[in-house]
């Protein structure tokens, strides 16, 4: 049989794409510009990060705004509940609806002293991620999405405890679920199996983290108990100080690890594109993702 990721002229997969809020003038152009590489692949929707405490509560909303501004593209924001009020959070929300964003990805959210220490509610504000998803369904008629750990959230006492409170959030609203990353597809499989299990039927789509800098996102997995396969060290192995065979090798890794999930089934895959088009955009291209024609005939004559 020909693989479903061999099937050419009908793209069976559906993308959407994570970016973080810019700092500087510089990361906003690097932004930018993978914005308008990517957009043309017609993602289900793009998602824009809330940083740590809220502490990118502006950037990231003039982020989501300036996308509904000038672009087509269909944006969704994230929010947490750490340190803000259930008022304080409100009103971001309704300034969201305000500005014409449909899409919320509700998160927990880490302790503004560091992922690793101790979770302490706010007083007065949503507790976990449920509560969050039921406020915000409140407010208004939004589309929400939280996050799943095919590998356990790293405070969960075991997958069967964490599974109980996807569900919860599922009760209380979602209707997506974006996975952590992870290397392991059968870990992925596995997970999928024990939610369905429990009656849980929205999508969990997989989020993928393509890996150029083998280093930073072994650190990344260590924080969010995603697990590094011995293969995967072993491919990175050696190449610490030789940035262009190491992008070869991340498109190659990613590339297998996408194909293997769409032939095994996948429809929609999230990326967490660091803010970086070039991988993401071959990956896609893999996939038979493919810009309209003009957008090609104008980035040739750039
Ligand atoms: P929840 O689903 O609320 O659960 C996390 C843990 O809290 C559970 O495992 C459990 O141990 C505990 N818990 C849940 N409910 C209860 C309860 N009722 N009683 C007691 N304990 C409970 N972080 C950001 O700061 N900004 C972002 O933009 C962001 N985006 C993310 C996107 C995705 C797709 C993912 C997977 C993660 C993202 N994160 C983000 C990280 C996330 O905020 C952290 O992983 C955080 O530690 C947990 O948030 P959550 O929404 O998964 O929490």
């Amino acid at each position: 049989p020909v693989r479903a990721s061999r099937a050419l002229g009908k793209p069976p997969v559906s993308v959407s794409f994570e970016f973080f809020p810019p700092k500087t003038e510089e990361m906003e152009r690097t932004l930018w510009a993978s914005i308008g590489r990517l957009a043309p692949l017609n993602p289900r929707f793009v998602s824009v990060t809330y940083g740590a405490g809220g502490s990118t509560r502006e950037r990231t909303h003039a982020t989501v705004a300036r996308i509904v501004k000038e672009t087509t593209l269909a944006p969704a924001a994230h929010l947490t509940c750490v340190a803000a009020t259930k008022a304080e959070i409100d009103e971001v929300v309704r300034s969201y609806a305000d500005a014409g964003v449909k899409h919320i990805v509700a998160l927990r959210g880490d302790p503004t002293t560091g992922v690793g220490t101790a979770y302490e509610p706010h007083p007065g504000g949503y507790a976990y991620a449920a509560d969050l998803v039921a406020g915000i369904k409140k407010l208004g008629d939004f589309e929400v999405s939280v996050s799943a750990y095919p590998e356990k959230h790293p405070e969960s006492p075991g997958l069967d405890a964490d599974i109980d409170v996807l569900k919860g959030k599922v009760e209380a609203g979602a209707s997506r679920a974006i996975s952590q990353f992870f290397f392991d597809n059968d870990v992925y499989f596995r997970y999928l199996d024990k939610v369905h299990a429990r009656g849980i039927d929205i999508p969990i789509v997989p989020g993928i983290l393509p890996v150029t800098n083998f280093k930073q996102a072994a650190k990344f997995a260590a924080a969010t108990g995603a697990s590094v396969p011995d293969w995967l060290a072993a491919r990175f192995e050696g190449l610490d100080d030789d940035p262009e065979t190491r992008k070869l090798i991340a498109a190659a890794v990613a590339a297998e690890q996408v194909m293997d999930l769409v032939d095994r089934g996948v429809t929609d895959i999230h990326f967490y594109t660091l803010n970086r088009a070039d991988l993401v955009y071959a990956v896609c291209h893999l996939l038979g993702l493919r810009a309209p024609v003009e957008v090609k005939a104008e980035a040739a004559s750039a």
